[in-house]
């Protein structure tokens, strides 16, 4: 067996506390790629929009100028929908097999949702947002809608790739659009944001002098200060704390928290079952070539 993955199972073993982040890595290696790859599920959701407007990937089609209003609101529509009815990811699957009994708490980026089919909601903490949750596009007022029931009537109401402008989603109180809860401009960080954040707080100040270890699970370098920085510096503050960090393209490790450190250079996802003595046959290998590329700031 490889030493890294004994090693990375024997603290994980040994381990008081264990603090995950996990970022898009862990939903690409489940196969959830259409958010920076143009894919089959992309070209479900894009329709005719791709062609139109030239862009091939969810968040490129999110952030282009070309699209109306109602365009826009189709391609959200559509992939909110699919958040909704997609499979549950192999990696998350795995993942919370490898937690199971112990005590750990979880910090994401991702809006995916996919943390909540696998793990109780108490202990994740989501901080860049939720697309299963609209707020006012403002926001007028501190109030974010969980937004399935919604989601699925206006979704049967688009039309040739694009929603009637009649059915946009408005403010209760202000009649703005309503916007998805995403860090975006206007990202809504009231009081549910602020409770959930306060949660892992709780978590990380009640275990800082445990045996605990930072498991981060491919988190890039597009938003490092949401995870990867604080992970750096707690380990390099609680003496008794480990960093893993599992990562095709960014397992990096500062010289200052080298000896306290386990970084694996590979895909998350054979990685997962690696520490879990699975099979890896049959698990489609990421292609680095076409892994997101973090200087392409959004
Ligand atoms: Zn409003």
């Amino acid at each position: 067996m490889n030493k890294q993955i004994k090693e990375i199972r024997k603290k994980i073993e040994e381990a008081e506390a264990i603090v995950v982040g996990g970022a898009s890595g862990m939903s690409a290696a489940s196969g959830f790629k259409f958010y920076y790859q143009c894919d089959e599920v992309f070209k479900m959701l894009a329709g005719s929009l791709e062609n139109k407007y030239g862009f091939h990937s969810f968040f490129d089609g999110l952030y282009h100028k070309g699209p109306t209003r109602g365009e826009r609101w189709a391609l959200l529509l559509r992939t909110i929908k699919y958040i909704y009815d997609c499979h549950t990811g192999e990696t998350y699957k795995d993942l919370a097999e490898l937690l199971n009994g112990k005590n750990y708490y979880i910090a994401t980026t991702n809006q995916d949702a996919q943390f909540y089919r696998t793990f109780p909601a108490n202990k994740i903490t989501q901080i860049q947002g939720d697309w299963r949750y609209w707020q006012c596009s403002s926001p007028c007022h501190d109030e974010i809608y969980h937004n399935e029931s919604m989601v699925n009537k206006l979704h049967a109401l688009i039309k040739n790739d694009s929603l009637p402008e009649s059915y946009i989603p408005r403010c209760p109180h202000c009649e703005q659009d309503m916007a998805p809860w995403v860090r975006s401009y206007g990202f809504l960080q009231g009081d549910f944001y602020q409770k959930e954040m306060e949660r892992y707080r709780n978590f990380l100040q009640k275990n800082a002098n445990k045996k605990t270890v930072f498991l981060e699970l491919g988190v890039g370098m597009m938003t490092p200060m949401f995870i990867k920085e604080p992970f750096m510096n707690m380990v390099y503050q609680w003496n008794r704390a480990t960093y893993i960090t599992i990562n095709p393209q960014h397992a990096i490790i500062p010289k200052e928290i080298a000896s306290k450190s386990i970084g694996i250079n590979d895909d998350v996802a054979l990685t997962l079952k690696r520490l879990l003595g699975k099979s890896t046959d049959g698990i489609e290998q990421l292609d680095k070539t076409l892994l997101f590329n973090p200087s392409r700031i959004y």
